[in-house]
């Protein structure tokens, strides 16, 4: 059963945080934070877009050499692929000795991207949830669930220092679940790889592909199956599979009992393994470093391959969510998944 806490000692935090970043996760833990009464300075690059938001939201600003300095804790909320330049120019120069690291995701820290000297704890408080709904429930008195992980624990009350800061930003009123800095990663990488972001767009577009190449309309193959999977998400999330199942008609539970595992059979959780065994000996991680140092070559080229796949459902989709009015209904806020 895992551990599970509601409770941090907001005292701990009698020095000044550091938030480097104002986005997504950035804005919500400055905001918070500075809300339950702790000492936040918004660390930004020279020219940094962001930097109007914080201001006009009241946070002290300072370039994120100078917010480092004198710093209990330093959260790193820069986008994970910039967080080791970032790192290297401007934090670790600066660090106040015993001064903690904090990561929102563990990805940098697990694979050996930034290496904290010893002497800093390293802790991890990471919301499930995308940042505008940590300032959103906040605010109106709730909270997100949250993890919290420790790498290294130099002061020897790194945990206790972690669930402060976690009860500052609101996941105290939900609840802070322990785990580790390798759960979270490899769970998080495997989950948007093979599930979320990789898997399940590839079946949607494989079930288009296929009513289309049969000659059925586009638009009918979208509805099918891009359209009508935003309800049988919202009722497995509601209630699970059983609840799923007893929604759909029986015609329809019976094809899924007959056929979903034909499709998705025991050669699939093979390749899931596969995946799940690159991300878990570093394989995934080299790829995509290297790769993002030398100026995401791949990156673009996987890019420009997806777009290409995706024309024809892009196009499709494009006009029905316009006929229904959700085009971008949700702005342009990055939603959960990173
Ligand atoms: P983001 O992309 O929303 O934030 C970017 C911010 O970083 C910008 O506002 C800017 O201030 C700054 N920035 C961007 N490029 C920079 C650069 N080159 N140099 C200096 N500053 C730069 O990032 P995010 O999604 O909030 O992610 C921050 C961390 O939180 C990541 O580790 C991410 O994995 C984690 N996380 C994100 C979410 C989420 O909902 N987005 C959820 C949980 C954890
Ligand atoms: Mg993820």
């Amino acid at each position: 059963m895992a551990t599970i806490h509601r409770d941090g000692d907001l005292g701990l935090l009698d020095g000044k945080v550091a938030v480097v970043g104002f986005g997504s996760q950035g804005h919500a833990h400055a905001l918070n934070l500075r809300d339950s009464g702790v000492e936040v300075v918004v660390g930004l690059r020279d020219g940094s877009s962001s930097r109007a938001a914080a201001e006009e939201a009241g946070a002290e600003v300072a370039p994120i050499a100078d917010a480092v300095r004198g710093a209990q804790v330093v959260a790193m909320l820069v986008p994970d692929h910039v967080q080791k330049g970032v790192w290297e120019s401007d934090v670790a120069p600066n660090l106040a000795p015993g001064a903690a690291v904090l990561f929102a995701h563990g990805l940098n820290i697990h694979f050996g991207r930034i290496a904290p000297p010893e002497g800093h704890d390293v802790i991890m408080v990471a919301p499930k949830a995308p940042g505008h709904r940590v300032r959103e429930l906040f605010v109106s008195g709730a909270g997100t669930p949250g993890l919290v992980a420790i790498h290294q624990d130099a002061s020897g009350r790194a945990l206790k220092l972690a669930l402060a800061y976690g009860v500052g930003i609101g996941c105290g009123r939900v609840g802070l679940l322990e785990t580790t800095f390798a759960e979270e990663t490899e769970s998080d990488l495997f989950g948007e790889q093979a599930v979320l972001c990789g898997g399940v767009p590839a079946l949607v577009q494989a079930g288009f592909d296929t009513l289309v190449e049969a000659g059925y309309q586009p638009e009918i193959a979208y509805y099918e199956c891009l359209n009508e999977l935003k309800l049988i998400v919202d009722l497995l999330y509601e209630g699970g599979y059983e609840y799923m199942r007893y929604s759909v008609s029986d015609v329809a539970e019976y094809g899924d009992l007959s056929r979903g595992t034909r499709v998705v059979d025991d050669s699939v959780r093979e390749r899931m393994r596969g995946i799940l065994e690159e991300i878990r000996s570093g394989a995934f991680a080299k790829e995509l470093f290297s790769d993002d140092e030398a100026g995401r070559p791949r990156f673009a080229e996987l890019r420009a391959r997806g777009e290409k796949e995706s024309a024809e459902i892009e196009r499709v989709g494009k006009e029905l969510r316009e006929l229904a009015g959700v085009e971008g209904l949700h702005g342009t806020e990055r939603l959960g998944v990173r």
